[in-house]
């Protein structure tokens, strides 16, 4: 289903069962997989894969350079830039064409969720499971389930598939869901690892 008001590049390829809402843009070159649904006034750049089981929400903007994964989702508003040395000018004056622009790269990974208003910058990859809290500004690659919130997000936790919170279980790297039971084998909270050296050193002293 495209909505007769959303543009749909002829050069874009879609999935079946997809669902394309009001006053979305698809360009040239994007792929959009099966039952997707992308919302209301969405952008999706040129040459932008985004996999299937995807939800994107109304007025999200993924510009080229951006790959997202299998069942991830995209809340409203959200904005995935793709220019490291962003410049109108040249320092000579000239205007910039697309010629002098490297687009980033950025990969989110299945199952991810990014929150509304988030801001993703380029040259990221958002990890497997992860979720960006709303209105968080991503600087730096988050790990598979990790949870990052602030501006600049700061990895604050790790979640389950089923987004609830994880746990810190027997192991130091040991994780599980209050929720559904699965448990993980993550890195330790960089937070942690410095709340212990500070301990060492306090007993050292
Ligand atoms: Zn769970």
């Amino acid at each position: 289903m495209i909505h007769p008001t959303a543009e749909v590049s002829p050069e874009a390829r879609i999935g079946r069962g997809t669902r394309i809402w009001h006053e979305a843009q698809v360009r040239e070159g994007a792929v959009v997989g099966a039952d997707c649904n992308i919302g209301k006034g969405v952008y999706i750049g040129p040459g932008v894969v985004v996999g299937e089981r995807v939800k994107i929400q109304n007025r999200a903007s993924l510009y080229p350079g951006l790959t997202v994964e299998d069942g991830v989702f995209i809340g409203p508003h959200v904005v995935f830039t793709n220019d490291r040395y962003p410049r109108s000018i040249a320092p000579e004056g000239r205007l910039l064409t697309d010629a002098d622009w490297e687009p980033g790269v950025t990969l989110v990974r299945h199952g991810a969720s990014i929150g509304a208003g988030a801001v993703i910058i380029c040259g990221l990859t958002i990890g497997r499971w992860a979720l960006v809290g709303a209105g968080a500004l991503v600087t730096h690659d988050v790990p598979d389930h990790g949870l990052v919130m602030g501006a600049p997000a700061r990895l604050v936790g790790y979640v389950c598939d089923c987004a609830r919170k994880l746990e810190p279980g027997k192991g130091r790297a040991h994780w599980h869901c209050p929720a559904c039971g699965r448990s993980f084998e993550l890195a330790p909270l960089p937070g942690g690892v410095r709340r212990r050296r500070a301990r060492r050193t306090a007993r050292g002293a």
